[in-house]
């Protein structure tokens, strides 16, 4: 058996391996969001499906804001813009 990593949707909670998921971090010192960071940026993130459903879920019931525990809301789909599939 082969471990591979799975990260939770906190839309959907469904387990997914990292590439299947979008990762959303915000900064540990700038505070900014950050879209599939690259290496350098570190602080809490959370995971999100390439799906529209999973991404309103997550905003709506500002699941989105808990796992990253912030309070303002975040512009998602402005942040999104272009990465969604489909
Ligand atoms: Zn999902």
């Amino acid at each position: 058996m082969t471990k591979e990593s799975l990260r939770k949707c906190v839309g959907c909670n469904e387990l997914k391996s990292r590439n299947e998921l979008i990762k959303i971090t915000v900064d540990n010192s700038s505070k900014e969001i950050f879209i599939n960071p690259n290496s350098k940026t570190f602080g809490r993130s959370a995971y999100l499906c390439y799906n529209q459903n999973c991404i309103e879920q997550a905003l709506k019931k500002r699941k989105i804001n808990r796992a990253l525990k912030i309070a303002a809301n975040i512009d998602l789909k402005g942040l999104l813009n272009g990465q969604l599939k489909g």
